[in-house]
């Protein structure tokens, strides 16, 4: 339990802080709240700290911020405004002020779809962030992570898994085969993944109508082992650390 960490823990000239320690990270996506709620109470079960990327207003950030073992971060969603849609905000500065309406304490952030570049950095440093983590370097390449200063002393945390793209690679291994790994551990999950033990994504498209109706989801669940499975396996590990 003790190797779980957050992400606004790391120093980057402090390598205790980071190095081969595990940063559990969810991106929320929108979850429906009994989608959110079943991730909660098994990383609650736990008993870990985990930093929550959030998207969007739910009654379940008051039971979020009621553990102390929790941090709250952005996960702003640039993506309408790439297509020339502006419901989102009209600019980059309107997409992140309207996350931090929901999300005032955070200090950390991972954009929706990873999106980013220089401005976009900018501006989370001038928002008040202090670390960041859109970089993903895939674990299966073997470079060993560490985290940096960024020019403008925002710290970047890059981060080595994420549960679709893991479907998406078509890797079959399991967690464990990643978590062997030295070096700083970051590892990317949704909620809705965890919910239906995605195995393929084609799993979550052919059921995108019923996202928000768990009732109905809950019955798409895969059976063999799938991101459930995964996230699970995480969490034992910090049942024996
Ligand atoms: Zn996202």
């Amino acid at each position: 339990m003790k190797n779980f960490k957050n992400i606004s823990s790391i120093v980057v000239n402090e390598e205790l802080s980071w190095k081969d320690k595990i940063f559990l990270t969810f991106d929320i996506d929108w979850a429906h709240d009994d989608v959110l709620n079943d991730t909660i109470d098994l990383v609650e079960e736990a008993n870990i700290a985990a930093t929550w990327f959030v998207t969007h207003e739910t009654p379940l950030l008051s039971r979020l911020r009621a553990n102390s073992k929790f941090e709250l971060g952005l996960h702003p969603n640039f993506n309408f405004l790439l297509e020339g849609d502006i419901r989102n905000g009209k600019n980059c500065h309107e997409v992140i002020d309207r996350m931090y309406a929901i999300v005032p304490e955070a200090v950390s952030a991972r954009s929706h779809s990873m999106t980013q570049n220089s401005g976009i950095l900018e501006l989370f440093k001038s928002r008040g962030l202090t670390h960041e983590v859109n970089h993903f370097i895939p674990a299966q390449t073997h470079i060993e992570l560490k985290p940096w200063l960024l020019w403008n002393n925002l710290v970047r945390v890059p981060y080595n898994w994420e549960d679709d793209v893991h479907c998406m690679y078509g890797l079959e291994k399991r967690l464990s085969s990643f978590i062997r790994f030295s070096g700083l551990k970051v590892f990317d999950f949704h909620p809705i993944h965890i919910f239906l033990n995605t195995e393929n994504l084609d799993r979550y498209e052919r059921t995108r109508p019923l996202h928000q109706k768990p009732d109905e989801l809950i019955k798409h669940r895969y059976e063999g082992y799938g991101t459930r499975n995964r996230l699970l396996e995480l969490l034992m590990m910090a049942k024996n650390d």
